[in-house]
């Protein structure tokens, strides 16, 4: 795949405008790096799996955090056992079908199904420091990514709406001072929403269209998920029929600032 199988289409201002790669929509260069968190391990191919291969054409370096250990994707009970183990390894054939090295894959092993109960930072029963936004300053802090990715926070999954949250404020925590065993706080980077189950609650600013063989490659790396078949048919189903289309929204963060209501107190 080159940069030509790419259309990329930005809405700016009520325009469209169109490009072939990643680098003016995203405000990308080569040698970036991406990072895509998601609460489960499957949750980044159905949403962005065309973008990954875009940005690999463009030479950036995607990097995927997975904050849960995946043990509740389970149909029967007797699937549960080892099944942590088999996600762990269906992961990492997924991320191999679509570019992503094993090195870029990170596995934080939170619950799943319980994220809701391991937001902000925590102490375990051992005393040790744990929770998402600890791990993700982390993770943050050991790339100094140019550009965040999450599954929005409009979900039903409260997993989903759990990371949301949790991917927004790490991008503060790992800017500023604070937990600097973690590592020296890096710029905070953009930010960007893609869709998994439920739509976005604002249109979206950016879709991205590839072509049939990239389409193939993301089923394929979504087929890696051998133990998920009967849990994620539905979405798979979607993605074959509406073909190979994904959309982004830009996120931007609201800052306060004392002097932007002014005009609502004229002197
Ligand atoms: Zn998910």
């Amino acid at each position: 795949m080159n940069e030509q199988s790419w259309k990329i289409q930005k809405r700016i201002d009520g325009t469209i405008e169109q490009s072939q790669s990643v680098f003016k929509p995203f405000a990308a260069q080569t040698g970036d790096v991406w990072l895509i968190v998601v609460p489960h391990d499957d949750d980044a191919v159905l949403g962005m799996g065309l973008l990954i291969q875009a940005a690999h054409d463009a030479g950036i370096s995607v990097h995927c955090a997975v904050v849960s250990d995946g043990s509740m994707g389970f149909s029967m009970p007797t699937e549960r056992e080892g099944l942590v183990e088999r996600r762990q390894a269906e992961l990492m054939a997924s991320c191999a079908i679509l570019g992503i090295q094993a090195e870029c894959v990170h596995v934080c092993g939170l619950p799943d199904c319980s994220l809701t109960q391991h937001q902000g930072m925590r102490r375990d029963a051992t005393g040790a420091l744990s929770g998402i936004s600890w791990e993700l300053t982390r993770i943050y802090r050991q790339l100094a990514p140019s550009c965040v990715f999450a599954s929005t926070g409009t979900d039903y999954h409260p997993d989903h709406r759990a990371v949301a949250s949790e991917v927004d404020m790490a991008c503060f925590f790992a800017s500023c001072g604070i937990w600097l065993e973690l590592g020296e706080p890096v710029p905070v980077p953009d930010r960007w929403d893609f869709a998994v189950y439920c739509a976005f609650k604002d249109d979206p600013d950016l879709r991205l269209t590839g072509t049939e063989e990239s389409l193939q490659i993301k089923l394929k790396a979504i087929e890696a998920f051998e133990s998920q078949p009967e849990i994620i048919s539905t979405l798979v189903k979607t993605v074959r029929e509406d073909g190979p289309i994904e959309h982004f929204v830009q996120r931007s963060f609201q800052l306060y600032h004392p002097q932007q209501y002014n005009h609502l107190f004229p002197s």
